[in-house]
C-alpha cells in the first residue's frame, strides 16, 4: 500500500533543513530573525502575511535543527544513515544546499568530520570482510571539473564506461593507507579549493566540491569462487554552490548573458532532484542527468538504489527571507 511507498521514498531521499545563529556583525547590524523552529520538523514564518501571499507560512521536513544545534547532532539524525550505508554497498551521497554564508561548508566539513570517523570505525571493527577505501577530490567551476588532489592536472573529462558508467578521467584516487592519511587527504581538498577562491574572486559561491569515498569490501576466508559477493560503493560528499546561482530569474536577463551567474550544474541538479522524489507529474519522464557536469559525475549515486540526504542551510536574518523562500521551497520539492 501506499504506506509502505512513502517510507520507502523517505529513506531514500531525506531532506532536512538546518538555520544558523545569526553572526555578532548580524547582530550589531541590527538584523532580526524572521522564522521559528516550531518543533523538530517544521519552520515557520514569525511575522503575519497578507491574506493572498504565494507563501507558506510553515514548512514541513524529515527534520529541521535550529541554530543551537551542533553538527554533531545534524550528523546522527541528518546524514548517518546514509553515511552508513556505503558500508553494505549502497551509493550514498550528502549534500549542502542553501545560499553563499548560509552555513553549507561550515555544515559539510562536521559532517564529514562525523562520518570519516564513523566508516573508519566500522572498517577496523568488521572482522568478516576487508575493505578497500579509496578518497578522491573534485571541484566543479563553471562546467570545469578540476582535481583537488592533483591540482596541477588542468581540465578533467568526463567519459562514458560501459561497466563503471560516467568516469571522471585521469581523477586521483588515492588508497587510505590509515586514518592520518585520509584527514590528510581531507585536509588537501579543503586548501586546495582555498585557494581557488583567492585566485578566482568568490569562487566558493559559485563551484561544487565532492569529497569521494570508494569503499570496495570482500569477505574475509572465503575460498576463491564462492558465492559471496564483493561490495563496492561510493559515499559522496558535495558543498553545492551557493543557490542564488540557481535562483536568479530570466527577469534578469542582462546578468545572464554575462556568464556564470547561473549555475547549470545547480539547476540540472534541482530537476534532477524534483523528478526523482516525483513531484513531477510526468513520472515516466526522462531524469535529465547527462545535462551537467555534477549530475552525470554523481548520475549513480542519485535515484536507484541509493540514498540521499539534503541538509537545506539557511540564515533566518529579515534581509535573507527572499532566499530563505528559495531555499524552503527547493527543499519543499525535494521531499
Ligand atoms: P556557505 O558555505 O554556505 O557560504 P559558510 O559555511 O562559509 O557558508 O558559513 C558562513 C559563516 O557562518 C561562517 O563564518 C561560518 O563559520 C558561520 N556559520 C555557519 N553555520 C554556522 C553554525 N551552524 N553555527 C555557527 N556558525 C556558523
Ligand atoms: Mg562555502
Amino acid at each position: 500500500g501506499g504506506k509502505i511507498k512513502a517510507k520507502d521514498r523517505e529513506e531514500k531521499l531525506y531532506v532536512t533543513v538546518r538555520v544558523r545563529p545569526l553572526s555578532s556583525k548580524e547582530v550589531a547590524q541590527g538584523e532580526t530573525v524572521d522564522w521559528d523552529c516550531t518543533n523538530e520538523h517544521t519552520i515557520s514564518f514569525k511575522h503575519s502575511q497578507p491574506e493572498r501571499s504565494p507563501y507558506p507560512s510553515s514548512y514541513t521536513f524529515d527534520r529541521v535543527f535550529g541554530p543551537d544545534c551542533p553538527t554533531k547532532q545534524v550528523y546522527n539524525e541528518g546524514a548517518k544513515q546514509v553515511a552508513l550505508s556505503a558500508l553494505t554497498g549502497i551509493n550514498s551521497t550528502i549534500f549542502a544546499y542553501g545560499q553563499t554564508s548560509s552555513g553549507k561548508t561550515y555544515t559539510m566539513r562536521g559532517i564529514v568530520e562525523s562520518a570519516v570517523i564513523d566508516v573508519y570505525n566500522h572498517i577496523q571493527k568488521t572482522q568478516e570482510r576487508e575493505f578497500v577505501l579509496k578518497i578522491s577530490g573534485l571541484e566543479i567551476y563553471n562546467e570545469v571539473v578540476k582535481d583537488l588532489l592533483n591540482p596541477d592536472s588542468g581540465p578533467l573529462r568526463l567519459l562514458d564506461d560501459p561497466d563503471r558508467g560516467t568516469v571522471v578521467e585521469k581523477l586521483k584516487e588515492e588508497i587510505v593507507r590509515d586514518y592520518d592519511h585520509l584527514q590528510q587527504m581531507i585536509r588537501i581538498c579543503e586548501v586546495q579549493r582555498q585557494v581557488g577562491e583567492t585566485m578566482l574572486n568568490d569562487t566558493s559561491s559559485r563551484s561544487h566540491q565532492i569529497i569521494r569515498l570508494t569503499l570496495e569490501s570482500y569477505p574475509r576466508g572465503v575460498p576463491d569462487g564462492s558465492p559471496f559477493k564483493s561490495l563496492i560503493a561510493s559515499l559522496n560528499f558535495v558543498d553545492l554552490a551557493g543557490s542564488e546561482r540557481a535562483s536568479q530569474t530570466l527577469a534578469e536577463g542582462s546578468r545572464l548573458k554575462e556568464g556564470c551567474h547561473i549555475n547549470r550544474s545547480l539547476l540540472t541538479l534541482s530537476s534532477v532532484i524534483r523528478k526523482l522524489s516525483g513531484g513531477s507529474k510526468s513520472k515516466s519522464g526522462h531524469i535529465p542527468y547527462r545535462d551537467s557536469k555534477l549530475t552525470r559525475i554523481l548520475q549513480h549515486s542519485l535515484g536507484g538504489n541509493a540514498r540521499t540526504a539534503i541538509i537545506c542551510t539557511m540564515c533566518p536574518a529579515h534581509s535573507h527571507v527572499e532566499q530563505t523562500r528559495n531555499t524552503l521551497a527547493f527543499a519543499t520539492r525535494a521531499k
